[in-house]
C-alpha cells in the first residue's frame, strides 16, 4: 500500500508504537491538539516489541533519585488511567519488597529508604525479624533485612497499550501499522523525513521511539547510541506453596530473582536472573538458564521446589550502560529526537517520559526534571 498525499508531511513523524512511541504522541497531542502526529510501525499488529512482554510492575524503590523522580512523575497517570481512558488496566497497589542478602545491600537500602521517604515515597526497612514475621515463606536464612514499598503496584502492559492506542487516534494521529522506517532523510545537520517500503514521509521532528531496535534506527542517520538489546526471560508457573494470593512484588537484589503474581493469584511471573547474558536481538528461549534460575527461586522462597513450570516466554529490554534513559535532541542533527534505552522501566516510567519528551519538542526543554543527567552525549563526556 503506498502513502496518499495527504499523509506525506506531518509535524512530528514518531517511530515505534510502543508505549513509549504511543505515551509520547499523547502528550503531544494532549498539550497542541492541532499538530499532526504520524507513527510508523513495522509490525502488522500492537504490542508485538517490548512493551507486549513486558510483567507490568510500577515501583518507586530504586536507588537512583532519578528513576524515583520517573516515577513519581508517573504515579497519576496510571493511577487516573481507568477513569481518563474509560479503560481497565487492572491497575493495584500491591505493594513492593525489596530484600538484602549481603551488607553492601542492606546498607544500600538503608540509603534509598532515607532517601526515598524525603521524597514523600513510603519505603519501610524492615529488619530480618520483621521480614521472618510478615513473610514467613521467605527463606529464613538468606536476608538481613528489606524494604516495603506500598506504592509499588501492577498493570497489564497490553491494556495500557491498547488504551492509549485509542487515545491517540482519537485525539487525530495517524499510526501506520507494517511500516518500517528504512532511511532518515538528512540535509545538512536537519532532519528531513522518512523512508520506507511504501514511500517517503516528510517531517522537520523525528522521534526515535523503536525501543530494542533503537540503536539500528539511530544508525541511520550516523549516530552511535549506547542502547543495546538484552534478552529477558519470564517463568510462568504456579503459585509457590505457602505464598498468599495477594503479595507484592517479590525482588532478591542479589540475584535479581522475582516473583510477579498476575491478577488472578493463580499463575506467577518469575525472572531476573538473566542479568549477565549477551546482547543481542535472539529471542528464542534458552533452555540451559532454567537451572540457575529455579536455584535463585529456591534460594529465595523455599517451596519453590514442587512448583509447576508452565511455560518460559522471552522478551527484548534496551539497556544503556548506565541504566538511566536518554532523553533528548540527537547531537549534531536538528529535529532527531531520542526516547530510548529505559533499561527495563520502560514501562512504569513511559508516562513520564511521554510528558518530557513533549515538553522538550514544543517548548525546547522542561521544567520537570534537569534533562541533562539524560543527554545522549553523556557517555562520551
Ligand atoms: C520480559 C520483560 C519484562 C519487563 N517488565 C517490565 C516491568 O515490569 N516494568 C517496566 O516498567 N518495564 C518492564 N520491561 C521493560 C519494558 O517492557 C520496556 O522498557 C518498554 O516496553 C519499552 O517500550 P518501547 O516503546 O521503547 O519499546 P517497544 O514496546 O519495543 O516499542 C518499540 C516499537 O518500535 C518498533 N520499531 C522498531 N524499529 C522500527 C522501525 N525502523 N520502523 C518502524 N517501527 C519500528 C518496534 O516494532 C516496536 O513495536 C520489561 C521488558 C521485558 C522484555
Amino acid at each position: 500500500m503506498h502513502i496518499s498525499s495527504k499523509q506525506l508531511k506531518s509535524d512530528i513523524i514518531i517511530i515505534g508504537a510502543g508505549i513509549i512511541g504511543l505515551s509520547i504522541a499523547y502528550h503531544i497531542l494532549e498539550a497542541d491538539p492541532q499538530l499532526s502526529v504520524t507513527i510508523l510501525e513495522k509490525e502488522k499488529i500492537l504490542g508485538l516489541g517490548s512493551t507486549g512482554k513486558g510483567t507490568g510492575s510500577i515501583r518507586y524503590q530504586f536507588s537512583s533519585p532519578l528513576l524515583r523522580r520517573l516515577s513519581l512523575l508517573s504515579r497519576d497517570f496510571f493511577r487516573n488511567f481507568e477513569s481518563a481512558f474509560d479503560t481497565p488496566i487492572w491497575y493495584l497497589e500491591k505493594g513492593g519488597l525489596m530484600l538484602a542478602a549481603h551488607e553492601g545491600l542492606w546498607n544500600q537500602l538503608q540509603v534509598t529508604s532515607e532517601q526515598a521517604e524525603a521524597e514523600g515515597i513510603p519505603m519501610k526497612l524492615l529488619k530480618q525479624e520483621e521480614l521472618r514475621e510478615n513473610f514467613p515463606y521467605l527463606r529464613r536464612d538468606r536476608f538481613l533485612g528489606g524494604t516495603y514499598c506500598p506504592w509499588d503496584a501492577y498493570a497489564d502492559p497490553y491494556a495500557v497499550l491498547a488504551g492509549l492506542y485509542s487515545a491517540v487516534r482519537r485525539k487525530g494521529a495517524t499510526v501506520h501499522f507494517g511500516r518500517e522506517a528504512t532511511k532518515i532523510i538528512i540535509d545538512g545537520d536537519r532532519i528531513k523525513g522518512i523512508e520506507t517500503k511504501q514511500g517517503t514521509m516528510w517531517s522537520p521532528i523525528i522521534v526515535n521511539a523503536a525501543g530494542p531496535y533503537a540503536a539500528q534506527f539511530a544508525a541511520m542517520a550516523g549516530i552511535t547510541l549506547p542502547v543495546q538489546p538484552f534478552r529477558r526471560q519470564v517463568y510462568v508457573c504456579t503459585n509457590p506453596r505457602g505464598v498468599p494470593p495477594v503479595t507484592p512484588l517479590i525482588m532478591d537484589l542479589a540475584s535479581g530473582f522475582y516473583l510477579h503474581q498476575e491478577v488472578s493469584a493463580k499463575v506467577v511471573l518469575l525472572g531476573g536472573t538473566d542479568k549477565y547474558t549477551w546482547p543481542g536481538l535472539e529471542d528464542a528461549v534458552d533452555k540451559s538458564r532454567a537451572e540457575d534460575f529455579f536455584l535463585a527461586a529456591i534460594d529465595t522462597i523455599p517451596s519453590a521446589i514442587d512448583i509447576k513450570w508452565l511455560r518460559t516466554y522471552t522478551g527484548i529490554c534496551e539497556q544503556t550502560p548506565d541504566f538511566l534513559p536518554i532523553i533528548g535532541e540527537a547531537p549534531g542533527l536538528n529535529g532527531l529526537i531520542l526516547a530510548n534505552g529505559c533499561s527495563g522501566h520502560g514501562f512504569m516510567h513511559a508516562p513520564a517520559i511521554g510528558c518530557i519528551v513533549a515538553d522538550l519538542i514544543l517548548n525546547g526543554g522542561t521544567e520537570r526534571i534537569d534533562l541533562n543527567l539524560f543527554h545522549p552525549d553523556r557517555f562520551a563526556k
